[in-house]
């Protein structure tokens, strides 16, 4: 290790991404997931990582939200924590792995509004989804835009709402041509699938053939077995 290196890791130890605690040498393969969180975060399974949504092929995601994750997302997006995306499309591909009938020909992602990305300064989905393009070396293409500000879809529990909200709120980037193609659309988290569908509908309408999409997490718990009776 360069002496420079040394001293940056001595004065900013590396910290793992879920429970944000430091990462010491052999606690942490480079990933920057301590083995901890390694062994013990909440994952989906192939069968209830999918969420369901209208003009969406499939929908995937490797954890569920919850605990750590929350947390870890909660600094992701509001206290400047892009780098996470490298981390996180890792733990995206491994999920990808197990839905092989998923192939695409381009990446892109679910935009924030102009307001949004003024405040905050970045676009998590965005990270995540140059991330994931330069993982799978697949092309990365801004297609959508988000026409109008809307309530945090965080802050609205009904489907309905939700759906509401953002109906009308997306529209393709001018002048491009998405025809036949199969495109993974990202973002951070999937609830109820609304954004996702909206966006995912903008994309049809605009020719695109087939839509599947990928988050980090998806909100609810994995089934819990209930004890067996004595
Ligand atoms: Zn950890």
């Amino acid at each position: 290790m360069k002496f420079l290196d040394k001293l940056i890791e001595l004065a900013f130890p590396p910290k793992c991404i879920f429970c944000h605690k430091l990462l010491w040498r052999g606690d942490d393969d480079g990933d920057f997931i301590c083995n901890s969180c390694e062994n013990n975060l909440p994952r989906t399974t192939t069968a209830n990582g999918v969420t369901t949504a209208d003009f969406i092929a499939k929908c995937v995601s490797p954890l569920f939200y919850r605990d750590n994750v929350r947390e870890s997302i909660h600094r992701f997006k509001f206290y400047r924590c892009q780098f996470y995306s490298t981390p996180y499309a890792h733990l995206i591909r491994e999920c990808l792995d197990n839905h092989p009938d998923i192939k695409f020909d381009y990446i892109t992602w679910v935009p924030l509004s102009k307001k949004r990305y003024r405040n905050r300064g970045y676009d998590q989905a965005q990270c995540l989804a140059e991330a994931l393009a330069r993982l799978f070396d697949i092309p990365l293409w801004g297609m959508l835009k988000k026409t109008r500000h809307t309530k945090a879809q965080s802050t609205l529990k009904d489907k309905s709402q939700r759906r509401a909200n953002i109906a009308g709120a997306y529209a393709l980037s001018h002048g491009i041509d998405i025809k036949g193609m199969s495109i993974l659309l990202v973002d951070d988290v999937v609830t109820t699938g609304s954004t996702l569908s909206e966006c995912a509908k903008v994309l049809l309408l605009g020719g695109a053939e087939r839509i599947y999409c990928v988050t980090l997490a998806k909100a609810g718990t994995s089934k819990v077995k209930a004890k067996p009776k004595k």
